[in-house]
């Protein structure tokens, strides 16, 4: 069977479970799971691939809500991420559900010529992209092991070959003051929240002196309960991104010290806890994104390069795949332009028709692309040595 045939034979699969497929996207859809607690994604995927005869292992690495399937004997192994976590209050709006199906899918199409061209694909159902950081513990606990490449699709406003990426980590600081009656008494209080109202502004005085590519962005998560008490508490949670891990590392004590040093200047006194992981940012792999964008472009689905066409700025877990594996992470339009992913408006059109193509045709352009790499020594040569130019 040549590459051309099992293309054509991988897309028949994924047409033959286009319905599984877009149940499984819509019953995710109606059950949105944040971190971590994505139990009823995990047993609804976990339980098609089953049925597919993949083989399962659930509650992968560690994670209760991580998976495994795969199949294949011989041949490279090529991995699809399944995300499924979804955003407190607006449900899939990151549309994850469309990650979990194309995914499936994909897997689907390959599997059906797996045996016939000789090759592997592993499923990687990963949790909590949304801040928990799901791959980066997959990855320390050996899930990228043996794999040569790795993908997953992500839906947006629009199609593009890669999502612009920095790196991040955040941190929770707590402030602690001596409550007091704050008209009876104050000079017995010690301000907690005008500790953190001077780090807040000691970032916003910091923010001028940072790179353009550079974000640093947060929210009071407690500031005191009544006006008439001097606050004793306060708090904050943190994003501090950055081009990629090492800038990450020489802006975090920057912002560390802004956000600190106001408990100085009221006699209060700060703690913090840096949330691990950091996420890195996602090193880029044209060979690699050259071979999607023409098997997507096959399906009438052009795939242009961010700028003219629009970009999306964010982090991911998918960030650290790539500084392991080679690895692409490509837009799929579902939603008209400026409807953009984090929004209520995205979470309708992630079950749309629109939600709907993005599943199948991204489940067949990954499912095309794990084929270039199963029958193309080249094209799985170009694609390590272009990893091998970028691993940093
Ligand atoms: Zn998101
Ligand atoms: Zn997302």
């Amino acid at each position: 069977m040549d590459a051309l045939e099992a293309k054509e034979k991988a897309s028949e699969a994924i047409e033959m479970h286009r319905d599984l497929l877009l149940e499984i996207s819509h019953s995710i859809h109606a059950n949105p799971e944040e971190n971590y607690a994505e139990h009823h994604a995990h047993a609804v995927l976990t339980k098609a691939l089953e049925g597919l005869d993949f083989a399962v292992s659930r509650g992968a690495f560690g994670l209760p809500t991580a998976f495994e399937a795969s199949k294949g004997s011989t041949g490279p192994n090529i991995a699809v991420f399944c995300e499924y976590d979804a955003l407190p209050g607006i449900g899939h709006a990151c549309g994850h559900n469309i990650i979990a199906a194309a995914g499936l899918g994909a897997a689907v199409g390959a599997a059906a010529v797996a045996d016939s061209v000789g090759g592997r694909v592993s499923v990687l159902g990963s949790p909590a992209e949304e801040g928990g950081g799901g791959k980066v513990f997959m990855i320390e606990r050996g899930a990228l092991d043996g794999v040569d490449a790795a993908m997953m699709i992500h839906p947006a406003d629009v199609d593009l070959r890669w999502m612009t990426t920095i790196a991040v980590q955040q941190i929770h600081v707590t402030w602690r003051g001596e409550a007091a009656h704050a008209a009876a008494h104050p000079w017995d209080g010690r301000n907690a929240l005008d500790a953190a109202v001077l780090g807040y502004m000691n970032v916003a005085a910091l923010r001028q002196h940072i790179r353009p590519d550079e974000r640093i962005h947060g929210v009071f998560t407690d500031g005191g309960d009544k006006p008439n008490i001097v606050p004793a508490t306060a708090a904050m949670h943190w994003f501090i991104r950055a081009a990629n891990p090492e800038r990450l590392e020489t802006l975090k004590p920057r912002v560390l010290a802004a956000l600190t040093s106001g408990a100085t200047a009221t006699g209060c006194t700060v703690e913090y806890e840096w949330l691990e992981p950091a996420y890195a940012d996602l090193l880029r792999n044209p060979a690699f994104e050259d071979l999607y964008a023409t098997n997507s472009s096959s399906l009438g689905r052009v795939v242009p390069e961010p700028g003219e066409a629009g970009a999306v700025v964010g982090s991911t877990d998918m960030g650290n795949v790539s500084y392991v594996v080679p690895s692409i992470h490509p837009m799929v339009s579902v939603a008209p332009r400026g409807v953009g992913i984090h929004t209520a408006g995205f979470a309708d059109y992630a079950a749309s028709p629109t939600g709907d193509a993005g599943v199948i045709d991204g489940a067949k352009a990954m499912a095309m692309t794990i084929i270039d790499l199963w029958t193309s020594p080249t094209a799985l040569e170009s694609v390590a040595n272009a990893f091998a130019a970028t691993t940093r």
